[in-house]
C-alpha cells in the first residue's frame, strides 16, 4: 500500500472545520439535535476479481499489499470511535457490511472487525454481512454467528456457467446451496442476490426468462429472502464495452416486463412477496436493514466509498426534521487509511426539508407498505395530500391508502418513475 497518494494536509483541515459548523448546535443547528442513528452500513472494498459488470468501488483483494485489511480494520475502528464520540451512539438496530465482498478478509481479520463492533450490538440486532461463495466456507459461517452476525447475504446472481462467463463472474455458484445448509444450521438467516436481464451472445436467440426462474427455482425452497436486481450496463465497464462492439445484447423492455411478472408470480408461488422493487421475502423476513433506509431513516455508513445520511430535528420537536446531512467516505483508499475521520468538501451535501420530504416519497413508494402519512406529517409538519393534490387525482386509480399508509398498487411498481416525476413537478410548484 503506498502511503496516501494526495497528502493533502486541507483534506483534514477543512473536512473537520466543515463538520464542526456541521455539527456545532451553537452556529448552523441552532435549535436542532442530531437524531442518533440507529443503521450502521460498513464498507469493506475488496473482491477476489472485478467482475465484467461492476462500476462499484471495489479493488482486487490479489493486488492489495501485505497488512492492507489490517489497517483498513484500524482505520473503520477510529472513523467509528469519531463518530461514537460525536453523535452519543450506544447501539445500533442492524449493521449490515457490505462491499465489494467483505468475505474477501479471511476469518482473522473479519474476528477483529467484529470483535469491535459486537460491543454496539443488542440481542433484538439484525447484523447481516455479504459473502460471495468462493470465499466463505462453514468455519467463517460459526465465526460469524459466535460474533453476533445473523445474517448472511450471499451474492450468487445466476447460477448459469454461461451467463457467468458472459458477467466474467468468478466462483462455482453451487458451492452456495451447500453454504446456504450450513448456514441454516448455524442459525444464521439467508438472503440470495441474483440478477435479472442477463446478457447473451449478439445474434444468439435467447430466452433470459427461462435463466433466471430457473435461478430462483434453485433457491426458493431454501431461503427466506431473495433480492432480484436488474442488470445495468454501467458506462467504463467491460459489459458495456461487449455490448456496444455488438459482442453481446441484452434483453429489451418487453422482456424484461415480462420477465418481472413471470419471476413474481413465480415466487408468490413459493411463498414469497414482493416487498419492494426488487426485493422478496416470506412474510416477517424482510431486510429491517434495508427498511430503514426505504423509510428515509438517518444512518451511519464508515469505510472508504460509504455513503451516511444524518437528521437533525428539532429540540421541541424530536421528530421534526430541519437538516439533512449527507457525506461520502473517499474512494481513495490509502488518504481513507490515513485520516479516516476526514469529509471531503466536495462529498458533503446539505439536504433541504423540501428534498428530505421528496426522498421520503421516493424510497417509500419503492416498497409495497409505503410511505407513513402520520410520520410525513411529524417530519414536515405538511400533509402529502397537501402537497401533492393534483398528483394523488391523477394517480388515484394506482394508489393504496391503508392503515395511515400511502402506496402504488403492484402495477404501478414498474413505473414508479412516473409517478416521481408528478410529485417532484407539483412539489416545486410545476403544473402538471
Ligand atoms: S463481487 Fe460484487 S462488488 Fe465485487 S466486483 Fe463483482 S459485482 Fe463488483
Amino acid at each position: 500500500m503506498n502511503s496516501a497518494s494526495s497528502p493533502n494536509p486541507s483534506f483534514q483541515r477543512d473536512a473537520r472545520m466543515l463538520l464542526a459548523s456541521f455539527l456545532e448546535p451553537a452556529q448552523l443547528l441552532a435549535g436542532c439535535v442530531w437524531k442518533i442513528p440507529a443503521s450502521l452500513y460498513i464498507n469493506v472494498p475488496f473482491c477476489t476479481n472485478r467482475c465484467g459488470y461492476c462500476d462499484f468501488h471495489s479493488l482486487e483483494a490479489g493486488r492489495c499489499a501485505e497488512g492492507t485489511f489490517d489497517a483498513y480494520i484500524d482505520a473503520l475502528k477510529r472513523q467509528h470511535d469519531f463518530w461514537v464520540s460525536m453523535l452519543g451512539i450506544e447501539a445500533y438496530r442492524t449493521i449490515y457490511i457490505g462491499g465489494g465482498t467483505p468475505s474477501v478478509l479471511g476469518s482473522a481479520t473479519l474476528a477483529r472487525l467484529l470483535a469491535y463492533f459486537s460491543r454496539f450490538s443488542t440481542s433484538e440486532i439484525e447484523w447481516t454481512m455479504e459473502a460471495n461463495p468462493e470465499s466463505v466456507d462453514p468455519a467463517m459461517l460459526a465465526m460469524l454467528r459466535d460474533h453476533g452476525v445473523t445474517r448472511l447475504s450471499l451474492g450468487i446472481q445466476t447460477f448459469s456457467p454461461e451467463k457467468r462467463r458472459m458477467l466474467e463472474r468468478a466462483g462455482n455458484p453451487y458451492k452456495a446451496v451447500d453454504l446456504i445448509r450450513s448456514a441454516h444450521s448455524c442459525g444464521l438467516d439467508v438472503s440470495v442476490d441474483l440478477l435479472a436481464g442477463l446478457p447473451h451472445r449478439s445474434g444468439d436467440p435467447d430466452d433470459c426468462i427461462s435463466t433466471t426462474l430457473q435461478d430462483i427455482l434453485t433457491v426458493a425452497d431454501k431461503v427466506d429472502h431473495i433480492s432480484l436486481y436488474d442488470l445495468t450496463v454501467e458506462e467504463g465497464t467491460r459489459l458495456a464495452r461487449h455490448v456496444e462492439n455488438g459482442q453481446l445484447a441484452l434483453p429489451d423492455d418487453d422482456t424484461l416486463k415480462e420477465l418481472r411478472d413471470a419471476a413474481d408470480t413465480l415466487l408468490s408461488q413459493h411463498g414469497f412477496m414482493r416487498y419492494e422493487i426488487s426485493n422478496y421475502a416470506r412474510p416477517g423476513r424482510e431486510c429491517r436493514h434495508n427498511a430503514g433506509y426505504w423509510d428515509a431513516e438517518s444512518y451511519l455508513g464508515i469505510g472508504s466509498g460509504a455513503v451516511s445520511t444524518l437528521l437533525a430535528c428539532s429540540s421541541d420537536e424530536p421528530e421534526r426534521v430541519l437538516h439533512g446531512l449527507r457525506f461520502t467516505g473517499t474512494r481513495d483508499l490509502a488518504l481513507y487509511m490515513e485520516y479516516p475521520e476526514a469529509i471531503d468538501s466536495v462529498n458533503m451535501e446539505h439536504l433541504a426539508p423540501a428534498t428530505l420530504a421528496f426522498e421520503m416519497l421516493m424510497l417509500g413508494c419503492r416498497t409495497r407498505r409505503g410511505v407513513s402519512l402520520s410520520r410525513y406529517r411529524q417530519r414536515f409538519g405538511k400533509d402529502i395530500s397537501d402537497e401533492i393534490p393534483k398528483t394523488l387525482e391523477r394517480w388515484k386509480g394506482h394508489l393504496i391508502w391503508e392503515e395511515e399508509r400511502l402506496a402504488l398498487d403492484r402495477a404501478s411498481m414498474d413505473i414508479l418513475n412516473l409517478f416521481l416525476v408528478d410529485c417532484m413537478s407539483e412539489m416545486e410548484g410545476g403544473m402538471l
